[in-house]
């Protein structure tokens, strides 16, 4: 049972389903979904997500950073990875980064397509 984690809705134990209902007779009880695969690793579904987000959304935002100006998408860090895909055999996918405000295209390697922490953006 350890592999076994609870939902983390409030109110996950509420919706009376045959699954959440548990213990013996005369002393069954609903309660809150454990599973080994969760939504996010801790809903058991969109409802109980939801719920938590409703009760708790404002304060987890407060907590960790609320934006009070918007976020600025420049050309410093507008680059993205890109690929155009090739069918032939003799030919291989065309790999680049591009930046999304200027449009500038540079080739780059597989390997750095697919190496999370490259990037020519500026943080
Ligand atoms: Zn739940």
């Amino acid at each position: 049972m350890s592999d076994l984690t609870f939902c983390q809705g409030p109110v996950c134990h509420t919706y009376t389903t045959q699954d959440r209902l548990k213990g013996m007779k005369g002393s069954k009880t609903y309660q809150t979904r454990r599973r080994s695969n969760l939504l996010f690793n801790e809903f058991c579904s969109m409802q109980c997500y939801n719920d938590w987000f409703r009760m708790f959304g404002n304060r987890a935002i407060d907590h960790f950073g609320r934006l009070t100006e918007p976020k600025h998408l420049t050309e410093q860090n507008a680059w993205i990875k890109n690929y155009d895909w090739r069918g032939n055999a003799d030919e291989s996918h065309r790999y680049y980064t591009v930046n999304k405000i200027t449009r500038e295209q540079r080739p780059i390697t597989e390997e750095q397509y697919r190496d999370r922490n490259y990037t020519l953006n500026i943080s």
